[in-house]
């Protein structure tokens, strides 16, 4: 694979009219344009870090910038690139700019591929951005770090792939993040048009923080803040089935990414990585940003109501709400099928913990999954707590106010709980279920 990136002052333009705010520099702004090319042995179907196939569409992509273009260091142009190129790099990575020993000895060590060439120092860098996505989870981490700086990341259309997406509203996100009134710098990016199947989006998962990467000179940032709780980071949520992942490759910081993170100077920081969905709810709901707080991709003036996401997040909205389900959505829906199957699900902790705490789940679309889990106020208890070993692995200039913030608002998990976590997945779920003490019945 071979990258190369060139800047010039530009604009991307929006796509739709009225959602451009308004004080960026006078207006002006820097398009950074990436070109990549395959080798012989690379291939256009490849693989995300989370196993997902992926197929490849185009071999260009841009990130504008707001303001006037300037220098960035060698390092956050080639990991900013290593975030989209990765799945489809087989042998070895030639950038067009020297990058650091450090940066390359990650890769060759994370992923067994050549990189090069080397030639510069590594960078360092002292303050903390959030990647913002508008979504309770990064509004949670707003509400562990109040004085932190958003990073928001916009999808655009892209000059050779048709949008067949246009349900996606990007502006709306952006305009939800611009009220929140906090420090925000918007990076707005094609990069998801690169993935052709199974659609158009992040080619791996750090892409939604090529855009961070790129402006951490320009912020002086040391460090990288995320979203991911404790469901992605330790309990291999989403594609990552169901199972104890202390290892993440993803999110560890001893992960590949995580190194390489590190090694570009702007290391991974999860403030909510020790606590489950019910919490970053329960946190963003409660904080100054709640107005702002949208999950949904397709609603305008709210959330759709009718997407697969929304009745998820519906689930963990009443459960900490203690209140019935609100939901049109009928068991013969799409969005609805997996749950009328037998587990496990996918961010299966919050769906057990929804069917806790729902009043009259077995009359939802999750009475039959309620039925499958069989789980209790008490068997969930523990998804209300935060997870100690998260917090020991925040970078240390960061650690001890989030260790703080968890004490104050949250409270640590017992041993008992913590174990809760480190044998998830480990045999059937109905076998946890039936071994932990506070659930046999
Ligand atoms: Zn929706």
């Amino acid at each position: 694979m071979r990258v190369f990136w060139t800047a010039d002052s530009g604009d991307l333009g929006s796509g739709r009219s009225g959602d451009r705010d308004g004080d960026r520099d006078g207006g002006r702004s820097t398009v950074w344009h990436c070109v990549f090319r395959l080798d012989a042995e690379d291939a256009i179907t490849g693989f995300c870090t989370d196993g997902q196939a992926l197929k490849l569409a185009t071999n260009t992509f841009r990130v504008e910038l707001p303001g006037a273009p300037y220098e960035i260091h060698p390092d956050l142009l080639a990991l900013a690139a290593w975030t989209v190129v990765a799945p489809w790099t087989r042998r070895r990575i030639v950038f067009d700019r020297p990058v650091s020993a450090e940066l390359a000895g990650a890769i060759e060590e994370g992923w067994g591929i050549g990189a090069g060439p080397v030639g510069c120092s590594p960078r360092a860098g002292s303050g903390l951005a959030i990647s913002y996505s508008g979504g309770a989870d990064s509004a949670a981490v707003a509400a562990v770090l109040p004085d932190a700086p958003f990073v928001h990341f916009q999808r655009v259309s892209h000059p050779r792939v048709p949008n067949r997406w246009t349900h996606y509203r990007s502006d709306v996100l952006a305009r939800l993040a611009a009220e929140t009134g906090r420090e925000l710098t918007v990076a707005r990016s094609d990069l998801e048009f690169t993935l052709a199947e199974p659609r158009p989006g992040y080619p791996e998962h750090h892409a939604v923080a090529a855009g961070a990467l790129l402006l951490a000179d320009e912020l002086d940032l040391g460090g990288l803040a995320l979203g991911y709780e404790m469901g992605s980071r330790w309990l291999g949520g989403g594609r990552y089935l169901h199972r104890y992942t202390p290892d993440n490759p993803m999110w560890a910081p001893h992960g590949a990414w995580g190194q390489a993170f590190a090694a570009a100077g702007v290391p991974l920081v999860l403030p909510v990585g020790g606590v489950s969905e019910a919490v970053t709810m329960r946190l963003a709901l409660g904080s100054d940003l709640k107005d702002q707080v949208r999950w949904c991709l397709r609603g305008v003036d709210g959330p759709c109501g009718t997407c697969g996401k929304c009745l998820y997040k519906e689930l963990i909205h009443a459960a900490i709400e203690r209140r019935p389900l609100r939901t049109t959505i009928t068991p013969e829906r799409g969005v609805a099928r997996r749950w009328q199957q037998p587990p496990p699900y996918g961010g299966q902790e919050m769906i057990e913990y929804g069917c806790a705490w729902v009043p009259g789940i077995e009359d939802t679309v999750f009475g039959r999954a309620a039925a499958f889990l069989n789980a209790t106020e008490e068997s969930t208890a523990w998804l209300e707590r935060c997870y100690p070993p998260a917090v020991e692995e925040i970078p240390e200039p960061w650690r001890e106010r989030i260790r703080d913030f968890m004490a104050a608002e949250v409270g640590f998990m017992s041993d008992d709980e913590a174990r809760r976590v480190e044998t998830w997945g480990i045999g059937t779920p109905g076998t946890i279920l039936e071994t932990t003490p506070e659930t046999s019945s």
